[in-house]
């Protein structure tokens, strides 16, 4: 009876010391981390609201969603499902359409803009394909400037949201392309008045009366 007491007191110690290691090494690594300044690129800002406009109040438009939280592993053995995971868990699409009323992926959009890109991100583009495909989810591939237009992106996007494809509200730069966004003045002798600004701003810098009636 006395061994098993001492026995339980040298466990408790032992579990104590280990504990208190483990504690002191987490707090040792703490990183330090700044805020990124933007969340979009100019390019991923103009399609975002060029998107937003194409799909018309019937969807949501989801960017940098990670594969996995749209796709499920199917396989039935336990260590291929979960490297199936890690693998769809890498890899990020840069829009991913949901529709409004039910809550499901209408389809995913991946950006071609145009640059030469490398073997490794070829083969990761390949694989997110490749996985989209099993799970049948529509890709559609829009490049640089169907990105600057709303009618054209609402074509390729119609036969899975019945949109009108003919957009008539679109308002874009003159300058750029770009979709202009209505923006109201903060400083100056207009203050409180509303403009058309390119939603490329302050890389854009047109700007637009807006004719009010
Ligand atoms: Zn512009």
């Amino acid at each position: 009876m006395f061994e098993i007491a001492i026995l339980f007191l040298v466990l408790v110690v032992f579990y104590l010391i280990v504990r208190s290691k483990v504690l002191k090494r987490y707090v040792a690594e703490e990183y330090r981390y700044t805020a990124r300044k933007r969340y979009f690129s100019d390019v991923e800002h103009a399609l975002n609201i060029a998107l937003l406009e194409a799909v018309e109040d019937k969807a949501l438009v989801q960017s940098k969603v990670a594969l996995s939280s749209i796709v499920v592993p199917q396989e039935s053995n336990a260590k291929k499902r979960s490297r199936a995971y890690a693998k769809a868990l890498k890899a990020t699409l840069d829009y991913v359409i949901v529709d409004k009323q039910s809550g499901q992926v209408v389809c995913t959009i991946v950006i071609d803009d145009g640059k030469k890109i490398s073997q490794h991100k070829a083969d990761r583009e390949k694989a997110i394909l490749a996985i989209c495909r099993s799970a049948n989810i529509p890709v559609i591939s829009l490049n640089q400037q169907h990105a600057y237009r709303v009618s054209a992106i609402s074509r390729k996007l119609s036969p899975y949201l019945k949109l009108e494809t003919d957009t008539k509200s679109a308002k874009f730069c003159q300058k750029c392309g770009s979709p202009l966004v209505i923006r109201t003045a903060t400083q100056g002798e207009v203050v409180g008045r509303r403009f058309w600004v390119c939603s490329r701003a302050p890389n854009c810098n047109y700007i637009e009366n807006i004719l009010e009636h």
